[in-house]
């Protein structure tokens, strides 16, 4: 059975003005060096007083610039199937045991695939992230996948990652073949807590899909939820397990406790929270991409902004069966940030404050 999640209750941390200051800046620099993050640091960062908050960020900001500069990746989602999903994760909308009210539909055809594209490219995003609620994906739906991917990449300019399930070798060959260029697959959490938040497939199952994406030659794209009861401890070692699978890409979710599935109702993120565990994945995968994905705008809420001195990327328009805020909202957000946004062909480029075409 799974808890409901209350972070805070494991997670407290100290907010006694009197405590001495943790001196984050030189760990930073001591990150920087080539240190890698160990236990206590990284608990010490989800327990850190929350007087020390912007002394936290400063110092994880030193470290994304230093890889990153103020560059912005956007990602585009396309939920190319919804709902149907034979499996049970407890956090998920599209799951078996979810009774939420979703639409459930089919792979999406060739035409619509090809639309959700173009509205990646008019968005400004790097990569349009093709979605499908399953355990794996069938014979047709690779077939459908591996067709229209050329096409996308012929016609447009962006980078690809499919999000098709577990993989097999083979898939993992054929998506490759076919211009995929990464794979999202989450480990979603710890090893430990796994079991917690699905019964129908395991942590290992997924750590196999990442290793085949890797042996095939893709990218990875893998990361987690926050929020799902899970201890700080089992934060840090799903940070540290995607650092030691060297992941290229991490999308960190806030969970949003969707009613109809087995953990609406969860609650216990703060905002200042969600930005100490931003905070320390950039601590622990210095220089990986940083992605505040789903729940951005639910549990960050007006500290918004500030997530982005941890991370570099998020995604622009709507998650898979929830509301994201409008794109001009996150163009404006970077903007009043003095970030920029990075486009395919540039390392990077300004701006522009135009609302782009509806999907
Ligand atoms: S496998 Fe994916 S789509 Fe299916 S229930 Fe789990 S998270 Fe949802």
């Amino acid at each position: 059975m799974l808890e409901q999640a209350c972070p805070t209750e494991n997670s407290a941390s100290d907010s006694s003005p009197s405590r001495p200051a943790a001196d984050w800046q030189a760990l930073a620099t001591r990150v920087l060096s080539g240190h890698r993050l160990n236990m206590d640091e990284a608990l010490s960062i989800l327990k850190s007083s929350d007087y020390d908050l912007l002394d936290l960020l400063s110092a994880a900001y030193r470290i994304r610039r230093a890889t990153f500069g103020n560059r912005v990746q956007l990602y585009f989602l396309m939920n190319a199937k919804s709902g149907l999903c034979p499996e049970d994760c407890g956090y998920c909308s599209q799951s078996k045991v979810s009774e939420a009210e979703i639409p459930r539909y089919n792979l999406l055809n060739a035409q619509k695939l090809l639309d959700g594209a173009r509205v990646a490219a008019e968005r400004q995003a790097k990569t349009y992230c093709i979605v499908i609620s399953a355990r794996g994906p069938s014979q047709r739906e690779m077939n459908a996948i591996t067709t229209i991917v050329p096409q996308i990449k012929a016609q447009y300019n962006l980078k690809i990652c499919a999000c098709l399930g577990l993989l097999t070798p083979e898939q993992a060959q054929e998506l490759k073949a076919c211009g995929v260029d990464r794979v999202n697959h989450n480990l979603n959490t710890s090893d430990q807590f796994y079991s917690e938040i699905c019964s129908t497939h395991t942590y290992d199952d997924r750590v196999a899909t990442l290793q085949n994406v890797r042996a095939a030659g893709m990218e990875l794209c893998s990361g987690g939820i926050i929020g799902m009861g899970e201890q700080d401890a089992d934060v840090v070692r799903m940070a540290f397990a995607l650092r030691d699978l060297e992941v290229e890409s991490i999308p960190v979710n806030f969970l949003n406790p969707i009613d109809g599935t087995p953990l609406a109702g969860a609650k216990g993120l703060t905002p200042r929270y969600c930005l100490k565990v931003l905070a320390m994945f950039r601590f622990a995968n210095p220089e990986r991409e940083l992605r505040i994905a789903g729940g951005r705008e639910l549990h960050l809420g007006s500290l918004q902004p500030l997530g982005l001195y941890p991370a570099n990327s998020i995604f622009v328009g709507d998650y898979l069966t929830t509301k994201g805020q409008a794109p001009s909202a996150d163009y404006k957000m970077i903007e009043e940030l003095g970030f920029e946004v990075v486009h395919n062909e540039e390392p990077s480029c300004h701006i522009t404050m135009a609302e782009p075409a509806a999907n």
